[in-house]
């Protein structure tokens, strides 16, 4: 088990339990543990103190210095090669960007702290990150693998007996009654949630009840078993006020008003949802303020004030028409059509209810559209069949999650236990609602995430390449020409060799192990892709020309100094990389974009070919006008060098010249 400091581990844990929520005590009392630490202070301590910090800065909305402080983690992480210490920094990652609400960047590092994960040994680390990932699934509609890392979670935490143990379990408890409830298992919910509570209770430990309150409250609901839901309740109001969470709070006087209106008893439904309103209202939550609004303008209606109940209800659909989230206008059309019928306009129900049936039908097309140009974009027929499987599995889910939406939604259309995960070590941080259809929404661009990695190395692929470049181009013009940005196209030599004299196997081996090797030189904003069969691409950002040379003097380095173990032999293997800047020569990027100044490496990596392999080639300069040059970018280069038109730079591998030897057999 790698090495931690006891005792700056004991303050660490009282850290957490002091729940420090004004944000500057918070900070300066980690500053204070932190200032006891120094180089010799293990790594994943150091790691676990610093993943504090970085949190507690995003507390003190000092994002930038999150991020930096993170990326100090990543570092001394990833030198360390401390599997627990690599998986807490990226899991401290995925939190920032959760945080921040970049819930598609989160999910795309997941695989990252997974793959350590499995390596991890400390129980604290194996409990938070696998904790952390069931959470990102979870919000990804990905029960089952949300379930998996949950299991994990809990036979860590049964490995531990400190001051969090408790808390821990309970936040365990709590994350299964949420997926249970979420998988509609309403008596599993009930199970799960009412043997937490007893057990918060029996340790006086009570920060996960009012959610547990909320979540069993909501499932007895489901199951009609309304008294027993109004009691939990109650209990959900007043432990969220004794522990000062108003999310809670407001989502609980919310559902009481969803009950009593279900139950046909207006009068109470109606003072619980003005107390909702006024609480939404304070809270500045404006998205619940316009449910809560529709709500009561469908009691108005009940009750013959429906000229007035049905402006209110006009009134909220436009806003989210406005704010174009569909699902929502969906469930509530089906309630305004509910209320014209009421009213004795069926002309207009009618209206109301084919225009809902229209966006269902435009949303289901275009969500098949969507997903069959994706699957256009599938090129690498290797790892077609996994993605078909893929995209079969996600439609699966998303048409369990639109069930489970439409049972769930009586009048809200709204999740009611919305507030279910809290920012795991910030306890007191806003517990901002997320509903099942926002979920269905995102549910899209995962799986556009999931086709962003090169099934043999793990590399990304030319998809993810195109997207880095996407965003590339959207960065402002002015970062763009303070900055030049490097592409390195490397293949392997003779490689034909390697795969027939040790077989296809073998070479997939090599394949992977140079994969390894390079992947370990790339900083965090560096994309390193499988380009083709055994070429690789580096996209470098924020580099200039010295330091390109000085990497792709590394990279020859990296692949032809040590030969590769190959089941027990021995093989040298070498590269060839031609290399340039983007922009190149200061020619503007609508005039030569990316695609062909990769053009250009290519080329250059063709002339090291020719010059005997082992080496890099770098195009550095151009001399001419471009317009004068633009021709011959479609034959070889060759004729620009002999003519003065570019200069290239170029230099040998370890070794020199390349000679490939493979064991013969
Ligand atoms: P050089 O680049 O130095 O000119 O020689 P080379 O032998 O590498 O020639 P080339 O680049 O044309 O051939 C690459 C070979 O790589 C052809 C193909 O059989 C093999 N290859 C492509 N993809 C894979 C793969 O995924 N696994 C294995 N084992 N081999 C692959
Ligand atoms: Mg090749
Ligand atoms: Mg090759």
């Amino acid at each position: 088990m790698p090495a931690v400091d006891q005792s700056i581990e004991q303050q660490l844990d009282a850290y957490l339990n002091k729940g420090e929520t004004d944000p500057d005590k918070n900070l300066a009392a980690l500053n204070s543990i932190i200032a006891q630490m120094d180089a010799q202070t293990p790594v994943s301590t150091r790691v676990r103190a610093l993943s504090y910090k970085a949190l507690s800065l995003a507390y003190k909305q000092d994002w930038d210095a999150a991020f930096e402080m993170n990326e100090r983690i990543l570092r001394l992480a990833k030198q360390s090669e401390i599997p627990d210490a690599i998986a807490e920094a990226y899991a401290n990652k995925i939190e920032l960007l959760q945080g921040q609400g970049k819930a598609a960047e989160a999910y795309l590092l997941v695989a990252n702290a997974e793959l350590p994960l499995k390596d991890a040994k400390l129980p604290r680390v194996r409990y938070y990150v696998h904790n952390l990932i069931s959470r990102i699934y979870a919000n990804w509609n990905k029960y089952e693998e949300a379930l998996t890392h949950l299991l994990a979670a809990q036979q860590a935490v049964a490995e531990t007996h400190n001051s969090r143990t408790i808390l821990r379990r309970q936040y365990l408890n709590l994350s299964i009654a949420q997926i249970q409830s979420e998988l509609g298992q309403w008596q599993k919910t009930i199970d799960t949630a009412s043997a937490a509570i007893k057990f918060g209770q029996q340790q006086n430990e009570l920060s996960s009840n009012p959610d547990l309150w909320l979540l069993l409250a909501y499932a007895q609901t489901s199951l009609e078993q309304f008294e027993q839901a109004k009691d939990s309740l109650q209990h959900a109001i007043e432990t969220s006020r004794q522990l000062n969470y108003p999310g809670v709070e407001l989502t609980a006087l919310n559902n009481f008003g969803d009950l009593y209106l279900r139950l046909g008893d207006y009068a109470k439904a109606k003072s619980y949802l003005n107390q909702a309103l006024e609480m939404a209202q304070k809270n500045d939550d404006e998205v619940m303020v316009q449910t809560i609004k529709f709500n009561l303008g469908f009691i108005d209606v009940k009750q013959n004030r429906s000229k007035i109940g049905l402006t209110a209800m006009e009134e909220v659909l436009q806003y989210f028409k406005d704010k174009d989230y569909s699902l929502d206008v969906e469930d509530l059309l089906g309630e305004i059509a509910e209320a014209y019928a009421l009213m004795g306009q069926y002309q207009k129900q009618a209206d109301a209810l084919m225009q809902r049936m229209k966006m269902r039908e435009e949303r289901i097309n275009a969500e098949q559209q969507q997903n069959i140009s994706q699957l256009q974009k599938l090129y690498d027929s290797k790892d077609k069949a996994q993605q078909i499987e893929l995209l079969k599995k996600e439609n699966e889910l998303k048409q369990r999650a639109i069930e489970i939406n439409k049972q769930q939604s009586v009048i809200w259309g709204l999740v009611g236990v919305v507030v279910v995960f809290a920012i795991i070590l910030l306890l007191l941080m806003y517990r901002a609602a997320r509903r099942a259809n926002i979920k269905l929404k995102e549910a899209n661009s995962q799986l556009a995430n999931q086709s962003l990695r090169d099934p043999l190395t793990g590399l990304w692929n030319r998809r993810a390449l195109q997207q880095t470049m996407d965003q590339r181009d959207q960065r402002d013009a002015q970062t763009k020409s303070q900055a030049t940005d490097g592409l390195l196209l490397l293949d392997i030599d003779f490689f034909k060799r390697i795969n027939d004299r040790l077989g296809h196997n073998s070479g997939d081996k090599v394949l992977i192990e140079l994969s390894q090797r390079l992947e370990k030189m790339c900083r965090h904003s560096d994309r390193l892709v499988r380009w083709g069969g055994e070429e690789f691409l580096f996209y470098f950002e924020g580099v200039d020309n010295s330091s390109l040379r000085h990497i792709a003097q590394r990279v020859l380095e990296t692949i032809a100094a040590d030969p590769i173990d190959i089941d027990g032999e021995r093989v040298h293997v070498s590269a060839t990389c031609g290399y340039i800047l983007l922009p190149f020569a200061g020619v503007d990027e609508s005039k030569l974009d990316w695609e062909r100044v990769l053009q250009l490496a290519d080329m250059a990596l063709y002339s090291g070919k020719a010059h005997g392999r082992n080496r890099a080639c770098g195009i550095t300069d151009l001399h001419v006008e471009f317009s004068q040059f633009e021709d011959q970018l479609k034959g070889d280069l060759s004729k620009a060098i002999d003519e003065n038109w570019i200069s290239m730079e170029i230099f040998e591998g370890p070794g020199g010249p390349t000679k490939v030897e493979v064991p013969s057999h």
